[in-house]
Order: C-alpha cells, then sequence, then structure tokens
C-alpha cells in the first residue's frame, strides 16, 4: 500500500535572536516515517521531544522562527501529490487544510469561537471553504453529521461555555470532519480531560477513523491512550525518532532503552513497588548531545554512543529502532567511537547556518 504521507529526512529548527546571541533549536532533526490510508498512528514522546513541531511541520503552519533546512513532507492521495513544506500558505488553504488534512487541537476553546454559536463556527468553516448554497440544506447537512458521530443536535445552537470540556471536544472533532479529510491530527486531543469524559472523546475518534477509513496522527505524551487506540507507535527523543513499530510490538516487545523506560512506568493494577525514573532531563536542542542523543540518561550507554549517532535499524516488518545496544544484541558491529566526530550534534556535516 502507497503511504499518504511520506516525510523523508525532515529537519526543522528554530532560529532566536535575544540579546545580540543567536541560537538554533533543533527540534525536528532528520526524522522519515510514513502515514497509511486507514490507520490511527501515535506520536509519542515527553514534552520538548519535538511532536509539536513535526505536526506544524506536516499541516504547513511553518511560521518564523520555524524554518525548514531539509527533507520533505510529502502527501499522495485523490490526485494530489504535493510536498507540503514547498507549498504556499493560499495553496494550503486552497486544497489542503479541512479538505485533506485536519486539526484537533488540545484545547477546544482554541477552535471555537467563544462569542458564536456552534453552528455560526461550523458555518464560518463551510463557508470559507467550500461555500453555503442554501441555508436550510446546511443546516441539515451539519445536523446530520453530528448525529452520525452520536452529538445531540442541540449541541450547534450551543455557545462554547455552554458545553463541558468533553462536549466540546467532541464537537472540535465533529468541525474537523465535515469534509472527511484524509488526515486528521489529533494533538493532545484528551489532555485537559478526566478519564471518564477522555474514553467517550478517544471512542469517538476511534469511530470516525474506522467509519472514514482515513488516517489519523494522534499525538500525546500519554502511553496508555497509544495502547488503547493507536495502530502503530513512533517514540520520539530530543528531535529524533527512537523506535517506531506496531502497538503489540511497541508493549510487548520494546527494544530501545528509552521505550523500556516508558513502558516500565506505565502503573500496573495491584503493583506498589515505586517506578525508578530516568536521571537528568531532556536535552538543550540548542546544544544538543553528541551521538546518540539520549545517551547522558541511557543505562545501557556505551563509549560509541557518545560520538556516533545510531543508525536506524529495520528489525521486523514494520519495527525500527535506534541503537547501538540492539545494533550490538542483532549481531551487527558497531562503529569505532574514534572515527566518529568528538563533537557536534550529528555525526553528519551541520548544514544549518548556511540554510538559515
Ligand atoms: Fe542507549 Fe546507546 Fe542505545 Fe542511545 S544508542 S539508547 S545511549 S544504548
Amino acid at each position: 500500500m502507497d503511504p499518504l504521507l511520506s516525510v523523508t529526512d525532515l529537519k526543522a529548527y528554530y532560529r532566536t535572536e535575544a540579546y545580540g546571541v543567536s541560537r538554533t533549536v533543533r527540534a525536528v532533526d532528520g526524522v522519515s516515517f510514513d502515514l497509511y490510508p486507514n490507520e490511527i498512528y501515535g506520536l509519542a514522546g515527553e514534552s520538548s521531544c519535538g511532536k509539536t513541531t513535526l505536526i506544524k511541520v506536516i499541516s504547513g503552519n511553518i511560521k518564523n522562527p520555524l524554518r525548514v533546512v531539509g527533507g520533505q513532507v510529502r502527501f499522495t492521495a485523490e490526485g494530489i501529490d504535493r510536498d507540503m513544506v514547498s507549498m504556499t500558505s493560499d495553496e494550503l488553504r486552497k486544497t489542503m487544510r479541512w479538505k485533506q488534512i485536519s486539526y484537533v487541537m488540545q484545547g477546544s476553546m482554541s477552535v471555537l469561537n467563544p462569542v458564536r454559536r456552534i453552528l455560526r463556527t461550523f458555518a464560518d468553516i463551510v463557508a470559507t471553504h467550500r461555500g453555503i448554497r442554501d441555508r436550510a440544506e446546511f443546516r441539515k447537512e451539519m445536523s446530520d453529521h453530528v448525529a452520525r458521530l452520536g452529538l445531540p443536535s442541540e449541541v450547534l445552537h450551543s455557545f462554547p461555555h455552554q458545553l463541558s470540556g468533553g462536549m466540546r471536544q467532541r464537537v472540535a472533532i465533529a468541525l474537523a470532519t465535515i469534509f472527511h479529510p484524509k488526515l486528521i491530527i489529533a494533538d493532545e486531543p484528551t489532555t485537559a480531560l478526566d478519564v471518564v469524559v477522555q474514553r467517550g472523546v478517544l471512542q469517538m475518534l476511534k469511530q470516525v477513523q474506522a467509519e472514514s477509513r482515513n488516517t489519523v496522527l494522534l499525538v500525546t505524551h500519554d502511553m496508555a491512550v497509544h495502547a488503547n487506540v493507536a495502530d502503530r507507535v513512533m517514540i520520539m527523543y530530543a528531535g529524533r525518532i527512537m523506535e517506531e513499530g506496531v502497538t503489540e510490538t511497541i508493549f510487548q516487545a520494546p527494544r530501545h532503552p528509552y521505550t523500556k523506560h516508558l513502558i516500565a512506568s506505565l502503573p500496573k493494577i495491584g503493583e506498589r513497588t515505586a517506578r525508578a525514573s530516568l536521571p537528568g532531563s531532556p536535552p538543550n536542542l540548542s546544544d544538543p548531545p553528541a551521538g546518540c542523543r539520549f545517551h547522558p540518561r541511557c543505562p545501557a550507554a556505551m563509549d560509541v554512543c557518545r560520538t556516533v549517532v545510531p543508525e536506524t535499524l529495520q528489525l521486523a516488518d514494520r519495527h525500527r529502532v535506534a541503537c547501538h545496544a540492539v545494533a550490538m544484541e542483532e549481531g551487527l558491529p558497531l562503529p569505532r567511537p574514534d572515527l566518529a566526530p568528538a563533537t557536534g550534534s550529528t555525526a553528519a556535516p551541520n548544514r544549518t547556518e548556511d540554510l538559515l
């Protein structure tokens, strides 16, 4: 099956200037992965690992000081075959946003206008992106749409503040699916909700995906949510991919030390032992560690990890890991640490300064 979205060696950096000092924050640094039709793909990782920057680039929301300094984000569907990175904002608005790619944000109030009834917000989106020929027909269409998603039609006549947080988030999903987009990016859609409401929102997201057979990119740090919902999961750390695989593989047989830590830190019913935390904190991405970016916190770190960036290994069907220890377990020869550059964020030449 051909991918719907192909991200290839993507590098997205922030360039900031403060008090005469310029910094380059390598938020996404050499990320490659594919999203396929009819799947829920989980993107996991702690805060500041580059998740938000990655989805900003995928959705074409690239604004100063964020720059894409390398790589491609190729979207292929229904006669469209475009690199999202090279599209103008006008092209993105006319052809991609809402119709092909839509976005469910963490805080639904960011997308719902607080002084307009929900139906007016729906009307604004439809009028801008498709046009409204007949008001009665539009009302019927929106009423049918929310009913299909299990929402009462009264929500359309409410103001956002009259709805609960969970209901607003479900309305945000309904809004994101008006035009049946091929890709829905859900950014921490349940983070601010309690567990019961969270369950309802996740069920709705699964139902939408199952019925439309589209692709959902689900971004959350909550591994339990991925375990419940995602078909495949990618683990990011400090702007790079650490591991990617089918959800069962990631949870039952993780290989990367960081993934193992994330899974081991999940609470289990009846187990009262304290969870060990990782030493240290995520690196400063304006001055990331050389070699494997996880090495200052990794219990399995070796000399080679401090200088050489690990290759991404294809272990089995749809299971990839970037780790020297895993390469060793697989019987592959390790690179010599003394042949790698002693400093710098990557073993590859850094083109950033030329490109910014
Ligand atoms: Fe740990 Fe080295 Fe693997 Fe990085 S490459 S995760 S430091 S063992």
